[in-house]
C-alpha cells in the first residue's frame, strides 16, 4: 500500500479478473495503486465510491468508419445487399464535404465517449472520388476530443489501387494520418495492393490495417500472403485484419495451421459480426451460415483478437448505435460463449486485446497502465454483456461522461 496523494481513487470497485472489492488510485493519468478494499484509502484530491460496481478498462473500437456513418436516412436500402451498399456509397461519397462529414463524425463520437469508446481507429477514404475531405474534416476532431478519446486516423483506399489513389494516400499520411490500410479484396492484383501499402507503412514509418479476407466466394485466402511480408518488412505486431469472413468457412485443422503464423507475426484479427452477420451467406437459402470471424478459436491458439462495431447505420450496417459493449452481446450469442470465461474474454476484445490490436500496450486495470476506465452499472463481467448498462467514463484520470438507464413504473395508475 502506498501512500501518495492521488487524484482519484475508486474506492469498493469489482475488477474483472479479481475476486473481492478494491480501490483504484490515479495520479497524474495512471494507475498507481490497487489495493484492498479493506485497507485504508490513500489521501485522494477526489473519491468515488463504485459500491461494488465493475470497473473495466476503457473500451476500444478498434475498427469503425466515421465518414461514412449515419447515412441510412439519405438511401435507405433497397436491394439490402453489397452491391447496392458499395454502389450507392460511392455515389453519395461524391457529395462529401468537410461540414457533412464533421457533423455525422461529431454526433458518434460524442455518442462514443457516453459509451465509454476512450480510443477508436477510424478507417477514413482517401481516392480519387472523396479526394483527401475526410482527412480535412477528421483531422481536427482528433484534436478537439481528445479530451474523451483517442482517435486513430487509418487512411484506407475502400476503391481499389490506381497510381493516382497512392498518390492520395501518400499525401494523406503526410496530413498526418496514424496508419495505412485498404480493402485488396475489390483489386484484380490484390497482392500488388498489398505490397503497396506495405511500401506506404515502410515509408511512413506507420502500422497497416487491411479489409481482408472478406466475403465468402471461393477465392483463394491473402492472409498467407499478408503473414508473408509482414514478416518480410519486419512489421511483426504492427499489422491487423479486419473482417476475415472467409475463416469462418475452415476444418480446425486448416484453421489451427494458420494461426501459428498470425501469432508469430504479432497480427491480430478483429470481428466485425454486425456487418459480416448482415452481409454474408447471402446465397444460403435456409440453414444461413454465420460468416463470423472464429475469433474465440483463435484466442485459444494464442492470437491476439478483438471484435470492432465498423459501421453504423449505412448501407453496409443499417443498424446499430456505436456502443461495443452491445456488438460484445452479439459476438457472444454468435459464437455460442456462454461460460464466464468466455465473456472474460468476449470483454477482452473490446477492451485491452482490441487495445493491443491498434497498437496501444497502457490498456488494462493493472498498476501502471493508463487510467482510461469505465465504471459498469454491473456486479459481474457476465452482467455487463449480458444488456447494455450506465456507465462512468474516466479518461487519463478525469471523469468525462456518465450515463445511466432510467425507467419508471406507474402503479398507482392502474388502482
Ligand atoms: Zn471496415
Amino acid at each position: 500500500m502506498t501512500f501518495n496523494t492521488t487524484d482519484l481513487t475508486i474506492v469498493n470497485a469489482q475488477i474483472p479478473d479479481r475476486s473481492g472489492l478494491w480501490n483504484i488510485g490515479i495520479a497524474q493519468a495512471q494507475i498507481i495503486d490497487i489495493s484492498p478494499a479493506i485497507a485504508p484509502e490513500a489521501p485522494a484530491v477526489e473519491i468515488i465510491d463504485a459500491g461494488g460496481r465493475l470497473v473495466i478498462s476503457g473500451l476500444v473500437d478498434a475498427h469503425f468508419h466515421l465518414d461514412k456513418a449515419l447515412l441510412l436516412d439519405r438511401y435507405p436500402a433497397q436491394e439490402g445487399n453489397f452491391a447496392e451498399a458499395m454502389r450507392e456509397t460511392l455515389r453519395l461519397k461524391q457529395s462529401f464535404t468537410v461540414e457533412d462529414i464533421q457533423s455525422r463524425a461529431r454526433q458518434m463520437i460524442e455518442r462514443a465517449i457516453a459509451f465509454g469508446i476512450t480510443a477508436m481507429r477510424s478507417h477514413v477514404e482517401v481516392d480519387p472520388i472523396v479526394g483527401l475531405t475526410g482527412m480535412e474534416a477528421l483531422l481536427p476532431l482528433r484534436t478537439e476530443y481528445a479530451w474523451g478519446m483517442t482517435l486513430q486516423l487509418a487512411v484506407f483506399a475502400q476503391e481499389g489501387m490506381t497510381p493516382a489513389t497512392e498518390k492520395l494516400l501518400r499525401q494523406a499520411m503526410a496530413m498526418g494520418g496514424d496508419v495505412i490500410g485498404s480493402a485488396p479484396y475489390v483489386d484484380a492484383d490484390p497482392e500488388r495492393n498489398v505490397q503497396i501499402i506495405f511500401d506506404i507503412a515502410q515509408d511512413f514509418d506507420c502500422d497497416v490495417d487491411f479489409h481482408l479476407d472478406f466475403l465468402d466466394d471461393s477465392e483463394p485466402l491473402l492472409v498467407p500472403f499478408v503473414i508473408q511480408e509482414t514478416v518480410k518488412r519486419g512489421w511483426q505486431g504492427r499489422v491487423c485484419l479486419g473482417h476475415m469472413t472467409k475463416l469462418a468457412a475452415l476444418e480446425p485443422g486448416e484453421l489451427a495451421a494458420i494461426a501459428p503464423a498470425l501469432r508469430a507475426a504479432g497480427i491480430s484479427v478483429l470481428a466485425l459480426p454486425a456487418s459480416d452477420l448482415y452481409m454474408m451467406s447471402r446465397q444460403d437459402t435456409h440453414n444461413v451460415r454465420r460468416g463470423v470471424a472464429p475469433v474465440h478459436q483463435l484466442a485459444e491458439l494464442g492470437v491476439n483478437v478483438g471484435l470492432a462495431t465498423n459501421n453504423v447505420m449505412n448501407l453496409f450496417t443499417p443498424f446499430g448505435d456505436g456502443d461495443v459493449l452491445k456488438i460484445c452481446m452479439l459476438l457472444a450469442q454468435v459464437l455460442q460463449m456462454g461460460t464466464i470465461a468466455s465473456h472474460q474474454l468476449c470483454l477482452r476484445m473490446a477492451t485491452t486485446q482490441a487495445a493491443r490490436a491498434i497498437g496501444i500496450e497502457t490498456y488494462g486495470v493493472e498498476v501502471g497502465k493508463t487510467a482510461d476506465l469505465v465504471i459498469l452499472d454491473a456486479r459481474s463481467v457476465s452482467e455487463a454483456i449480458a444488456s447494455p448498462v450506465g456507465r462512468t467514463v474516466i479518461k487519463q484520470g478525469k471523469v468525462v461522461a456518465s450515463s445511466r438507464l432510467e425507467s419508471q413504473l406507474y402503479r398507482e395508475h392502474h388502482r
